[in-house]
């Protein structure tokens, strides 16, 4: 059986000296493809090395150059966003067109920020005595330890990478041991593009022993995850009691609020679109669709018509408009979501359209009238299930939207500006979208509160997020 020469430091590919390696399994039959090599404690000590090395030169290395260095690589991820794009729906199983859009989005990504790191400005403080010159620099926070998950093995990857970059740092990036050809192929991008030995590393294995290696180490200065709340509570803490700053990036449970002066049609195909979206495993995908009494009956009709015609199947078969979920984990998880929520009064909108028995395919499902004890209305899905619930006043959606632990993103549609403005001044979320999807652009912050996690990613607040101030205090000479 192949396996992957998918660990990269110090600019050489190999396949890792761990005596473990990860399945990669096609989701879309369950079979195996390959094995991915996992890096075992020498290769990371390696890492370690190359990555302080590879900082030494990255951050000595003008603004101007990196940005030019990048926006390189944006470049080539353009011309190889085909192949990417195969790799992503092989092992991840998302329909091809989705897997085009992520692949093809990511030299986005890495031009924006090639573009801020050269606005990384400083300023000038006034100071209180003549012949003072005071500044701050915006100097590079030092290597940096990342980890991205395996729903969009492109996008969540190239944010931290691109970033870490454009601020000066290098970085150890653990990619998902369920999907690294894409992220490996990424890699190569920046590889080809001539960013020197050291300052890109990319890294797979048993998840807890990278972690815990890395996040202790004196070489790394940050750490950047994306994932579950669990392991980001985790991980945050690991890295606090090493006093490393940190970004977590952690699961969701959106509310999607309509009311009953919303353009109900567009709302309930908004909702379909993003309900199915990677079948449903985008950490600010809607799953709690909060609908006002007057239009319930009509969005629920619109919302179960629109999810009743999307097509599931494998992500490769240009017709598919669904394809199956990352792993055999998500289905089971499904299952016992619907069988609780039906178990504690909800019913069933969807018909229970049959799905492949090979790979890990689950129907669309929408369940309605779904009460607040079903463990739906808690726990993150994080799959193609949504749940329906009346509300009466606006203020009994806000109260159910926010009552939840999570905060990560938050929908409503209204035809009023005031409800409109009520609504994203009190929806408890990091981040608001109204009467559209508008969120994950390059250039605006993506990013949760409460257990949601901290720190963002994307907008100038991506890159603050490698850097640290330096202030000078310097009396003339
Ligand atoms: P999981 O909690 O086992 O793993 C989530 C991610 O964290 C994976 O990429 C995994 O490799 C990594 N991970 C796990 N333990 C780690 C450790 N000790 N150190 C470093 N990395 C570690 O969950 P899962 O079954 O893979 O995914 C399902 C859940 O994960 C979902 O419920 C969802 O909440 C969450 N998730 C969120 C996102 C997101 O975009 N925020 C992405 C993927 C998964």
């Amino acid at each position: 059986m192949e396996k992957l020469k998918s660990i990269f430091v110090n600019n050489e590919w190999t396949a890792g000296r761990h005596r473990l390696a990860g399945d990669v399994i096609d989701p879309a039959t369950g079979k195996k493809l390959y094995e991915v090599g996992f890096a075992g404690p020498e290769d990371l000590a390696a890492a370690l090395e190359s990555a302080s090395r590879g900082f030494e030169i990255w951050r000595k290395t003008s603004a101007y150059e990196r940005s030019r260095i990048l926006r390189k690589a944006a470049d080539l991820t353009r011309a190889r966003a085909e192949e990417i794009a195969q790799m992503i729906t092989r092992e991840q199983g998302k329909p091809i067109a989705e897997a085009r859009m992520e692949a093809g989005g990511a030299g986005d990504h890495i031009d924006w920020y090639a573009e801020e790191g050269r606005r990384a400005y400083g300023r000038v403080i006034p100071s209180r005595a003549i012949g003072v010159r005071q500044t701050v620099l915006q100097e590079p926070i030092g290597p940096v330890a990342a980890f991205s998950p395996w729903n969009f093995p492109v996008s969540q990857l190239v944010r931290k990478i691109a970033g870490a970059l454009a601020a000066g740092c290098s970085i150890i990036a653990k990619g998902p041991e369920e999907t690294p050809s894409s992220c490996m192929e990424l890699v190569r991008c920046f590889q080809d593009a001539g960013v020197p030995a050291g300052v890109v590393n990319l890294v797979f294995g048993v998840p807890h022993e990278i972690s815990e290696y890395l996040i202790r180490s004196d070489v790394i200065r940050k750490v950047s995850f994306t994932g579950s709340v669990p392991v980001g509570r985790h991980l945050g803490a690991l890295a606090s009691q090493h006093l490393k700053r940190c970004t977590l990036e952690l699961g969701g449970h959106a509310p999607f609020i309509v009311c009953d002066d919303a353009d109900v049609g567009a709302a309930a195909q908004i909702a379909s679109t993003l309900k199915f979206r990677n079948a449903g495993q985008v950490c600010a995908a809607p799953t709690r669709y909060l609908v006002q009494s007057a239009v319930y009956d009509k969005f629920l009709d619109s919302f179960s018509a629109a999810a009743g015609k999307v097509v599931v199947g494998s992500g490769l078969d240009s017709a598919t408009q669904m394809g199956p979920l990352a792993n055999a984990r998500r289905v089971s998880a499904m299952q016992d979501f619907v069988a609780d929520a039906l178990r504690s009064g909800a019913t069933l909108a969807t018909k229970n359209t049959p799905v492949s028995e090979h790979g890990f395919f689950h129907a669309p499902t929408i369940l309605a009238d779904v009460p607040a004890s079903a463990k739906l209305m808690r726990d993150e899905p994080f799959g193609p299930v949504a749940a329906v619930v009346r509300f009466e006043e606006i203020e009994d959606a806000l109260a159910i939207a926010n009552s939840l632990p999570f905060g990560l993103a938050a929908f409503a549609f209204t035809g009023s500006i005031k409800r409109a403005t009520l609504l994203s001044d009190e929806l408890a979320a990091g981040m608001v979208s109204i009467n559209h999807f508008g969120l994950a652009a390059p250039e605006t912050p993506f990013g949760g509160i409460k257990d949601s996690g901290y720190g963002s990613e994307g907008g100038s607040e991506g890159l603050s997020a490698y850097l640290s101030p330096k202030f000078i205090s310097q009396v003339g000479i």
